[in-house]
This record gives C-alpha cells, sequence and structure tokens, in this order.
C-alpha cells in the first residue's frame, strides 16, 4: 500500500516533468535558438532561468558572428539544470568556452530554484529516495517530498 502511494508520486513527477505550461513554451520559443525545435523536459519554475540562458547565449553568438548552436536538450537531472548542445560548424573555441561558463552559472543557479514555481528552493527528495528535485518550501509541502536533506 505504501509502496504503491511513492510509485505514484514518482510516477507523477516523473511525467509532470515533461510538462511544462503553454504560456513558458510559448516565452521559451521566442528566442530563435529555441524556436519550436527544443524537447523541454523542465518545469515551470526554470522557465525564466532558461530563457535568460537562451538569450545570453543568443547575444554573444550574434556578437562573435557565429551560427547559433543547436540544442539537444533541456533538463532537470539529479535536482540541476541539464543543458546540452553542438554546433554544426566549427566555431572559436572561446565561444564555445564562454558558453559552457554561462551553462555553468545556469545550472549552478538552478539548484537553488523550485522547480515548481521559481521561488528560492533547496534539493528535495521523494519519499522513497528515488527522485531528487530543487523545491520552496510550500511546493515540497504541497507534493509531499520529503523536506531539508
Ligand atoms: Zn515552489
Amino acid at each position: 500500500m505504501e509502496e504503491n502511494f511513492e510509485e505514484r508520486i514518482i510516477e507523477t513527477i516523473q511525467k509532470s516533468k515533461s510538462r511544462l505550461s503553454e504560456e513558458n513554451r510559448a516565452k521559451l520559443n521566442e528566442l530563435e535558438l529555441f524556436k519550436n525545435k527544443v524537447p523541454y523536459q523542465i518545469l515551470n519554475g526554470w522557465t525564466d532561468l532558461v530563457y535568460e540562458l537562451g538569450k545570453n547565449i543568443e547575444e554573444l553568438c550574434k556578437l562573435a558572428s557565429c551560427e547559433l548552436p543547436q540544442i539537444e536538450h533541456i533538463k532537470s537531472k539529479y535536482a540541476s539544470l541539464r543543458f546540452d548542445y553542438y554546433f554544426n560548424s566549427s566555431v572559436p573555441r572561446i565561444v564555445e568556452k564562454l558558453i559552457d561558463s554561462l551553462i555553468y552559472e545556469a545550472e549552478d543557479k538552478s539548484e537553488r530554484i523550485c522547480e515548481y514555481c521559481g521561488a528560492d528552493g533547496e534539493l528535495r527528495e521523494v519519499k522513497s529516495g528515488s527522485w531528487r528535485l530543487v523545491s520552496c518550501d510550500k511546493c515540497a509541502k504541497e507534493k509531499d517530498l520529503k523536506c531539508k536533506m
């Protein structure tokens, strides 16, 4: 009984991982970099973070007169943002280095932003311990996550 309940919570969270509201999806798709070609696997709380990152990458590529990179995935993994990209043609090494540092900065920030609502959050886990994410106190309570690891 207890085990089934935990399984259901994990399933719900995993499903919702791939769900971003239409409004937030539209906001991200405003960027040329993402425009209807990225399968977002994040929750609503990271929309602004990902938008800001995408915008910075776009501006950097514009300054450097480079093509925009292709985005492989944008997802939450082990309670941290994962943002993978590649270039179809070769670009100056410094451009890749700068993009990597922008991504690194966003990944670092993501570990303190609630994945559900964007408020200040911290690492939580589903009661069985098999799933981790970043959540604020309010959302953790609502979703019945184990608080403060
Ligand atoms: Zn929250």
